[in-house]
């Protein structure tokens, strides 16, 4: 990563993004467009076309009809497979532009963003790639005079509907088993983060995908979103984001077509400190990149500490001072270890959720303010809140933000009690350097992942999903490709 070509890079002005329907590039149906303002310094960095329903109906109809005549599902899986790889390639050769765009518009980090944007993105459709001539039917286990075969075949049109954290990546998660499996796609990107994944789009068909078979409209959930939602020719739904939004996309498909609908939610994930730890220095660092890396704008973010009584002073301390040393600020210096927060209402909403805190009792030990005001930007102080309650606000509601909640705990049960106490169940993590309490932790706690004597990191061979109001269907692994698929019963006379 060099700086001088990331400053090359961000002194180039961002055109106008339209839509992409039908392979052609087109604004929307009444003209309308949104200003994306960059978190950077809060000004106008371009536009996006301000979809309408016209203009999601179409692209509707138009993966409907490539996904009809077969020009996608039809091609043999080695042709697939070719064209996959080859935008895995693409989206691998222009990384740093893709980077770069993604930042300008949503403010996270850049090597953060180039590992997790580009760089996981090219890494999950290049598994998907691999993966889609390894997928087989099944013969199964009747007697003699009949055949029964399982057939997969793909659903049809997908909808897919994508946050402003890891626009790319978490794009890639739905786009890639969804593709390899011969579907076509609607997406919808977020208002706040959509140039870097419409650019991703391009580089598809760049590839060799068939005009038709991936469609993108930007503009409002409230429009757009609902408008794919409520569709009776979408036959999948595929969304993360907010459970809001989520339960909002349950009553749209119980409205419409009964369409089956995948959520990857949010969560409030505990990260458990025992005082047996491998090592507490490192423990201290790599809870604090948990939960502060992006902002705290990460699905999994570390956001409860729940830390051992005998240790938590000096462990708070220790975080404290990691958290510390982490630079705030421009999101496009190669030095930055916290970005942009990604819009001002995101930013205004931490900071109401530490002046919840404190009147709950909270104490803040670091941070709590937003800063760097002058530069326009939406920056936050990574911060840190002790004391609080397991049913304080801010251990049972998801902050999305660069703020940590502490709360102590005396024994390995109380432990599991507290990491269950909310409607969450996305992610966790355990320290300790005992083998069967890593395992009692990994069996007591409700969580989609549990990560041990580490923090983050899990990549695309293991699947990400929630359990509990987190969500349903994993992303990532083999696993997510059954979500793309049905399965059809072929039952045969011999
Ligand atoms: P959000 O729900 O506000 O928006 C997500 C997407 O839904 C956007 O594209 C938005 O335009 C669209 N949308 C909004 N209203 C809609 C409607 N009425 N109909 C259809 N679509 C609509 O969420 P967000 O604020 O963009 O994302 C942050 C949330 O996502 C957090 O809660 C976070 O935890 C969660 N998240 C979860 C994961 C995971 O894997 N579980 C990963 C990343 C983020």
């Amino acid at each position: 990563m060099n700086q001088t070509q990331i400053d090359e890079l961000r002194a180039q002005s961002v055109p106008a993004f339209q839509h992409l329907i039908d392979g052609k590039h087109v604004p929307a149906s009444d003209g309308q467009v949104m200003d994306i303002i960059s978190p950077i310094d809060g000004q106008v960095l371009t536009t996006t076309a301000k979809g309408t329903k016209t203009d999601m109906d179409a692209a509707i109809a138009s993966a409907r009809a490539a996904f009809e005549d077969g020009r996608w599902a039809g091609q043999p899986p080695a042709a697939r497979k070719k064209v996959m790889l080859k935008w895995a390639d693409l989206i691998e050769a222009n990384a740093l532009e893709l980077a770069v765009l993604g930042v300008r518009d949503n403010g996270t980090e850049i090597g953060m963003a180039l590992k997790a944007e580009p760089g996981s993105a090219a890494a999950t459709i290049r598994y998907y790639a691999e993966a889609l001539d390894k997928v087989y039917g099944e013969v199964a286990p009747t007697s003699s005079d009949v055949l029964g075969m399982i057939h997969k075949e793909p659903v049809g049109v997908v909808g897919a509907i994508i946050p402003w954290n890891f626009p790319m990546m978490i794009g890639a998660w739905k786009l890639g088993p969804a593709l390899a499996m011969g579907n076509s796609v609607v997406l919808k990107p977020a208002e706040t983060a959509s140039l870097s994944l419409m650019r991703m789009c391009d580089l598809a068909l760049e590839a060799g995908l068939p005009s038709g078979v991936l469609n993108a409209v930007t503009g409002e959930g409230a429009v757009v979103g609902e408008t794919l939602g409520l569709s009776m020719d979408v036959d999948v739904l595929v969304f993360t984001g907010s459970g809001g939004t989520g339960r909002r996309l349950m009553e749209y498909a119980a409205r419409s077509n009964m369409k089956r609908v995948y959520l990857e939610l949010g969560g409030k994930s505990p990260n458990i400190i025992f005082a047996d730890a491998p090592n507490l220095d490192e423990a201290a660092k790599v809870a604090a990149g948990g939960i502060f890396r992006n902002a705290g704008q990460v699905c999994v973010a570390g956001s409860r500490l729940l830390v051992e009584a005998s240790i938590h002073d000096e462990f708070v301390a220790a975080v404290a001072k990691a958290a510390e040393g982490m630079r705030v600020g421009d999101p496009l210096k190669v030095d930055t270890h916290i970005g942009a927060v990604n819009s001002e209402i995101q930013l205004n909403a931490n900071l109401g959720f530490v002046e919840t805190a404190k009147s709950e009792g909270g104490h803040v030990v670091t941070g709590g303010e937003r800063i760097l005001k002058e530069t326009g930007g939406y920056y936050m102080a990574p911060t840190i809140v002790t004391g609080v309650d397991q049913n304080a606000t801010l251990a049972q509601k998801e902050v999305f933000g660069p703020v940590l909640g502490v709360t102590p705990f005396t024994s390995d049960a109380e432990a599991i009690q507290i990491a269950n106490s909310t409607v969450y169940g996305l992610a966790g993590g355990v320290w300790t350097s005992n083998l069967s309490r890593a395992h009692r932790m990994i069996r007591g706690v409700r969580t989609g992942v549990m990560h041990v004597n580490t923090y983050g990191g899990p990549d695309v061979t293991v699947p990400l999903g929630g359990v509990g109001q987190s969500g349903n269907g994993a992303d990532k692994s083999l696993h997510a490709i059954d979500k793309y698929v049905n399965l059809k019963t072929a039952w045969i006379k011999l």
